[in-house]
């Protein structure tokens, strides 16, 4: 069988030269070929029907992380700690997000993307942990590769039937996590200190998020897995 086309959401930054680029980093393109996908970049500075026109060739959306969404689709609470508000990306991503629900497109959802999911489906954000969670672990680590906490596993998900697992260790690189949790969407993992890592959307093919980066931990077999199946469930 033909590898899925799987798309990849991009941020807009700039390169050295100081010129716009659209980019993403080179882990999730990995993690997608390692998962036995085709990675496709979208880029957030299309307008309507051409996104939609790229988006209905693709077999699966990967949600990648990045800035914060702005609060204002969420009614958030203001904080001087939110950056990188980028109001292309945020209404790119929530278009796909809404459509892949409505379609039954397979979609993996990380970090900012497992925000984008709850907020695309109603539901709202801390916008900054450290100041709104009490009690709360060091979320805003530094490493992408340092495992920072232990996400335990719903052990009825769906989740937990992709990593065959529900004790895992995670890093951990967000200061916004989930607040009110939208109505269509199951939690399905927590760190010890309460913070929502991971939900799914029962019902849909593959509706899957995740608040931590496995893409930058595909030397555990346990989320090579969640790619895996990913780029399988695409495939249907
Ligand atoms: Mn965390």
């Amino acid at each position: 069988m033909t590898k899925p086309l799987i798309g990849i959401t991009t941020f807009n930054g700039k390169n050295d030269y100081g010129r716009m680029v659209s980019a993403v980093q080179h882990t999730y393109v990995q993690a997608v070929t390692l998962g036995g996908g085709i990675p496709i970049l979208i880029p957030a500075i299309l307008p309507a029907d051409d996104l939609n026109e790229l988006y209905s060739q693709l077999a699966g959306v990967l949600f990648s992380g990045g800035g914060d969404i702005s609060i204002k689709y969420f009614q958030g609470e203001d904080h001087p700690k939110i950056a990188d508000v980028d109001d292309f990306r945020d209404v790119t991503e929530l278009t796909l997000l809404k459509q892949s629900v409505e379609d039954g497109k397979p979609f993996l959802a990380i970090c900012r993307g497992v925000q984008v999911m709850n907020v695309a489906l109603g539901g709202t954000l801390y916008t900054h942990i450290p100041d709104q969670v009490n009690g709360a672990l060091h979320h805003d680590q530094d490493e992408f590769t340092t495992i920072a906490h232990p996400v335990n596993i719903d052990e009825t998900s769906r989740m937990a039937e992709i990593f065959g697992e529900t004790l895992l260790h995670v890093n951990s690189l967000h200061h916004q996590g989930l607040k009110d949790v939208a109505s269509d969407l199951k939690v399905v993992g927590h760190a010890p200190d309460g913070v929502i890592e991971a939900v799914e959307l029962p019902g849909h093919p593959y509706g899957i998020g995740v608040q931590w980066h496995p893409e930058w931990l595909t030397n555990q077999p346990v989320m090579l897995r969640l790619f895996k199946s990913f780029v399988d469930a695409s495939k249907k």
